[in-house]
């Protein structure tokens, strides 16, 4: 049992689940050099696009899982070695979930837990403000569980969807220790450190919140808006055991929520939180002080055969959840919109598709990040440029509506369709039903595909 906290300018947010485990789960790779076409489709994909990708985080491995799906050779260049991940549970959403549980992801062989509920509560007086229940709301927004993972083992079950040998498409190759120094959009191409130039038919730099693909896209810099004292968090495990050990503490594990910096620190920066959340912060150990970065909404994505995904092209402060769940949700679309493409021309296009079925979600959900999960109102100027003021969350519960019940892969197969009528993806592209959200769902891969 874990209980992961935290703690963001104003506002808490509070995972709970059991158990997670401390051992990445077993690897399969097939380390296979060069790509072939002969891989398990249901139909050969008609021209195998050779995809280079930069950095094999949520968002490279997700495009990368998407694009071998599609029929594509897909080599990813990543600048560490891969074997030091760190981090606590990170929250996969349903707008996330749907589609990796379709590619065959077995959320319990990956040891998820599923949230009982979600909580957010006034940290002045641990008053509730809303709350999100399994049997209850989470169904009804997004049609499946609200799922906590440990970083590592979403890592590696996307890593293994990446790689592993017996497909759909032909398995992605991961290039570790390969530090990208330059890309070249028109080529295109990237630069190694070691001065070792590769050429593709595409380059996507999923490289994350200091990419370095937005200069050569933009041809300015572009620097994340300076942290300021709200956009710093702390993060840190306390294992249930010691919470329930003290008396004064038991409380943040009862009833209906299970609940490197020196902690003095913490303790002083939120003195006026409640005292008991105080007393709770006090227990914890290793305490690391991690700037939250965010940028402005990009104008562009793609320059020549150059795009981005996941944080570098846009990142975001984590008081939605989403930003892993949107770099996610990008690598989907990229497989989907590329599926096909032939020639350099019809590449570009086919960015240009991208960024309009792309921006406008991931620009809104920047936007409410900014802002606690129930804020929506404090940034509704900014939200207007992308929606109309009716469809501008109202609360809590309206926001998770928002951000749970899209559907990525309909959204997605809806804009290709209007692009090319005969579009089809692979029979194989998934292995299981996509679940739709409520209301709206229904079986539309190829066969019964919407009309709107
Ligand atoms: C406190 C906190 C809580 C969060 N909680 C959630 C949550 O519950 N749910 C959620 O969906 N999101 C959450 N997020 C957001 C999420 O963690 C990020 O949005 C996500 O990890 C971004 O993934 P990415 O692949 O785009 O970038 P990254 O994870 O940064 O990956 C980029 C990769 O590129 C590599 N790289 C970088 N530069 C180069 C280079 N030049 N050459 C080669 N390789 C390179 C890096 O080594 C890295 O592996 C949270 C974030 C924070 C800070």
């Amino acid at each position: 049992m874990f209980v992961e906290w935290f703690i963001q300018g104003e506002s808490t947010s509070i995972g709970i689940g059991s158990p997670v485990s401390q051992q990445p789960a077993k690897q399969h790779t097939c380390g296979r050099p060069h790509c072939w076409r002969l891989y398990g489709f249901a139909q050969a994909p008609a021209t195998m696009l050779n995809v280079i990708i930069v950095g094999a985080g949520i968002a490279g491995l997700s495009a990368a899982i998407s694009l071998r799906r599609a029929g594509h050779c897909v080599h990813l260049y990543e600048k560490s070695s891969m074997n030091d991940e760190i981090g606590a549970a990170i929250h996969v959403p349903p707008n996330a979930s749907r589609f990796l549980t379709a590619w065959g992801l077995d959320p319990v062989q990956w040891h998820w837990v599923e949230a009982r509920h979600a909580d957010l509560v006034d940290p002045f007086t641990l008053q509730p403000i809303a709350a999100l229940y399994k049997d209850k709301s989470a169904d009804s927004v997004g049609g499946l569980p609200l799922w906590l993972s440990h970083r590592v083992d979403l890592h590696n079950a996307l890593k293994w969807m990446a790689t592993r040998s017996d497909g759909p498409g032909a398995p992605a190759t991961i290039h570790l220790d390969s530090l990208v120094m330059a890309l070249n959009p028109w080529k295109p191409s990237i630069t190694l450190a070691t001065g070792r130039e590769i050429c593709g038919d595409l380059v996507i730099a999923a490289d994350g919140v200091h990419s370095i693909a937005p200069e050569a896209i933009l041809g300015r810099k572009v620097v994340p808006v300076d942290p300021v004292n709200a956009n710093y968090c702390y993060r840190f495990l306390i294992p249930v055991e010691t919470l329930e050990a003290d008396p004064e503490t038991k409380f943040f594990t009862e009833g209906h929520w299970h609940a490197t910096v020196d902690i003095h620190h913490v303790i002083d920066t939120f003195s006026d939180f409640d005292d008991r959340l105080l007393k709770v912060i006090s227990k914890a150990t290793d305490v690391k002080r991690w700037p939250l970065l965010y940028r402005h909404p990009l104008p562009t994505w793609s320059k020549g055969r150059l795009t981005l995904a996941g944080d570098s092209a846009h990142p975001m402060l984590p008081h939605q959840g989403q930003g892993g769940a949107q770099g996610l949700e990008d690598g989907l679309a990229l497989g989907i919109i590329l599926c096909g493409a032939e020639t350099p021309a019809e590449i570009e296009r086919r960015l240009e598709v991208y960024y309009t079925t792309r921006h406008r979600r991931t620009s809104v959900i920047q936007i409410l990040s900014n802002v606690g999960a129930d804020q929506a109102d404090l940034v509704r100027d900014q939200l207007r440029q992308y929606m109309s003021d009716d469809e501008i969350p109202r609360d809590y519960s309206e926001a998770r509506s928002h951000n749970f019940g899209f559907d990525v892969v309909r959204t997605t197969l809806t804009a290709m369709k209007d692009y090319d009528p005969s579009f089809r993806l692979p029979d194989d592209f998934f292995d299981g039903p996509v679940i739709g959200v409520p209301g709206r769902c229904k079986d539309f891969v190829n066969g019964g595909f919407p009309s709107a």
